[in-house]
Parts: structure tokens; C-alpha cells; sequence
């Protein structure tokens, strides 16, 4: 990793130099048994906050930008808030797609970010995102910290294994521990549709002790190809989160069946992801028990989603009856907008603990369910 300033322990005494208020290193200085993981509602964008016990905080994408910015800022704020932290001591952007990074000017001026990932340079220009990566984001990354991330590169959060997994349309060559066996399902993979940027996703894995998740960002499906074949780069996990929002352009055979998650959260809109082909590969996945949506989808209808009880929001004008057949896939940019959900909006936590068991708690309805650890000999 390209590190240009002072690595963590060097901040941590320049807080006590600077005498800046206890508070302020307080709210950090939170120490739990858990680590704790918000899969914030952020309308079929992403932003997923990782605070480890330690109290140190990973966030992984800031939302949506223009009018839904302070919506989404908000919403991880709040996030932050519940788990007692004050600062992000590393931001990982994805990818420079408005779904992703849009939030970030807006959330920068409601909390302290020390760290700034992302894979360097945009791929597929645009004009808000290109004048938002030459004139403010410079601006955001020099009080702080700046890497530009390699697949291999690890993340200093203390009482966790962070790794980089992909990052610039490259994978990691080499595969983590106990990762590296011939993958069956890499016969049948069939590629579908890329878009530039999302092959560019910084994917990130997390271990606590036994407990292993994956954020792979909006990695494509031929990028799922190049990190686990023919051998897996990487093994079985327990929770497997993002998945693109539940679209097909991800979430191939050939990586969600080969890293068996038992738990796959995803980061869908109401009508944005949760499409019919992904829950039948979600379904179909060897070890799977159960499949958490941050939103009831209209694109996966009655017939391609999960109970109630693993939906964390719906939409703010609920109708008396939601049809069983999926609504048809919006088509091109004049499809109508989809229905609106500004209102209160509800996470999907995960509390793991270091032995691999971890319980996630549905905080619209208090629901939630635990998960002992898996035997390391069925993996
Ligand atoms: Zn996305
Ligand atoms: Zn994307």
C-alpha cells in the first residue's frame, strides 16, 4: 500500500500532542467482544460500516449523491452513532460509480475520515464524478491519509485481517490461508455484462478469528471468474455482503456457490437488484441459510423474496398487497422513478464473535437470529 502520511499509532499520540478533547479520542476508545457490521439503507447504493472490537471503524462506500446525499449521510451517521464511534479511520470507495462515492462530500462534512482507499483513477468518465475526483476529493484525502489499493494489500485495523482482494481490475494472485482448491464450478461460468467501473471495485475481506466475511463492492462476474479460477483464491465464508445489489451482472456460480456463505446481505433497492436469477443462485448455494434484504424488491416480487422478517425497509407508500410475479426490469433511463423511501430507515447488523458464531438483527423489527459456529472440517 502507498501510504503518504503517518500510520496509526503515530495519529493516535498526535491526538494526545495536539491535546484535542477526550471526547473526541473517547468515542473511539469504545471496546466490545463483537465486531459489529451496519448494512446501512442507502436505496440500492452501498455503505457498509465495520467497527471492530478494538472501536476502530471501516466504512465501505458513503451512498448516494445530489439530492439523496444528506438522506444517506445521514443514515451512516446514525449508523456510526449507535455503534459509539465518532471518526472512520479507513473509508474503502469501491468505485467511482454515484451509487458508491455520491454520499461522500456531503458525509465528510458530518464526520472525521482519516484514511481514503479506492483503486486510483476512474475508468469511465463522467462529468459530476470527474470534477468531484480533480477538485474535492483532493481536498477531503490531504488532511488525511491517501492509498491506493493492490489486491494482497492488507488494512491496518486493529483486532482484524483486512484484505484487499481486488482493486483496479486486478485480483489477488496468490490465495489467502486455506484458500487455493480447484473450483468446480468454473466449467459451466458464463460471463454477463460489465460495466467499467464496477470491474475496477476494491473487494474487501474481513476476518475476526473464525469468523470471515466478504465485501467484493460491484465486482463483475468476469472478475469473479479471473479471482477464483480455475483454483479459489479465496474459501468459505460466513457472511457474504454487498452481492451488487442483487443484480446478475454479479454474484456468478463460479464465486457465491465456491465461497459457501451462510448468510448473504443484500444492498438492494426497491427496484434495484433482487432479481429472480440471483435468488435462485443465492438459494442453490451449497451451506446457505438464509438471505437478508435491506429492501422488499419489486424487481424479485412475492416469488423471489425473502419472509418479512428478513427485510429490513419496504417503501413509504406501502400498497395493500404487493403482486407475486416480479415487476418487468426498468427499462433505459426514462423508466419512472421507483417508489420513494426517505422516511425512517432501518440497518441489518452483524454482531460476529471471535469463535465464528454471529448473530443479525433486523432493526425495523427487532428480529434476529444467531448462528453457532460452523465446524472448520465441513468448510
Ligand atoms: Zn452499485
Ligand atoms: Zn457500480
Amino acid at each position: 500500500m502507498r501510504r503518504r502520511a503517518m500510520p496509526a499509532v503515530s495519529i493516535l499520540s498526535a491526538f494526545a500532542l495536539l491535546g484535542l478533547p477526550a471526547i473526541f479520542a473517547a468515542g473511539q476508545a469504545r471496546t466490545g467482544r463483537t465486531l459489529d457490521i451496519y448494512v446501512v439503507d442507502v436505496e440500492g447504493g452501498n455503505a457498509t460500516l465495520f467497527v471492530a472490537p478494538s472501536g476502530e471503524s471501516l466504512l465501505i462506500d458513503t451512498g448516494n449523491g445530489g439530492a439523496a446525499a444528506p438522506r444517506d449521510a445521514g443514515r451512516i451517521v446514525a449508523a456510526a452513532r449507535d455503534a459509539g464511534v465518532t471518526r472512520i479511520d479507513h473509508l474503502v470507495t469501491t468505485h467511482w460509480h454515484g451509487d458508491h462515492v455520491g454520499g461522500l462530500g456531503e458525509f465528510a462534512t458530518r464526520m472525521p475520515i482519516r484514511h481514503f482507499i479506492d483503486h486510483g483513477p476512474n475508468v469511465q468518465p463522467g462529468p459530476g464524478i470527474d470534477e468531484f475526483l480533480r477538485d474535492a476529493y483532493p481536498k477531503l484525502y490531504e488532511k488525511g491519509t491517501h492509498t491506493v489499493a493492490k489486491p494482497g494489500d492488507s488494512i491496518a485495523v486493529a483486532g482484524l485481517d483486512v484484505r484487499v482482494v481486488s482493486s483496479a481490475g486486478q485480483v489477488l494472485a496468490t490465495p489467502l490461508p486455506g484458500a487455493g482448491k480447484p473450483n468446480p464450478y468454473c466449467a459451466a461460468f458464463k460471463p454477463t455484462g460489465n460495466s467499467a467501473e464496477d470491474a475496477q471495485s476494491v473487494g474487501t475481506y474481513v476476518r475476526y478469528g473464525q469468523f470471515r466475511a466478504l465485501h467484493p463492492g460491484d465486482l463483475p462476474t468476469t472478475k469473479e471468474f479471473e479471482l477464483m479460477c480455475p483454483n479459489s483464491r479465496i474459501d468459505a465464508v460466513d457472511v457474504l455482503l454487498g452481492l451488487h445489489h442483487g443484480q446478475d451482472t454479479s454474484n456468478s456460480e463460479v464465486l457465491v456457490h465456491a465461497i459457501r456463505p451462510r448468510v448473504a446481505i443484500m444492498n438492494n433497492g426497491t427496484r434495484k437488484g433482487g432479481w429472480p436469477v440471483v435468488m435462485k443462485t443465492l438459494f442453490s448455494s451449497p451451506g446457505l441459510e438464509d438471505v437478508w434484504q435491506i429492501h422488499f424488491s419489486l424487481l424479485g416480487g412475492q416469488e423471489y423474496t425473502v419472509p418479512g422478517m428478513f427485510i429490513a425497509n419496504g417503501v413509504d407508500d406501502q400498497p395493500a398487497a404487493l403482486p407475486i410475479a416480479p415487476a418487468p426490469l426498468p427499462a433505459g433511463a426514462n423508466a419512472p422513478p421507483p417508489p420513494a423511501h426517505d422516511g425512517q430507515a432501518y440497518w441489518i447488523k452483524v454482531s460476529a464473535r471471535d469463535d465464528g458464531s454471529f448473530t443479525v438483527t433486523n432493526a425495523r423489527n427487532g428480529f434476529s437470529k444467531t448462528y453457532e459456529p460452523r465446524s472448520r472440517d465441513r468448510r
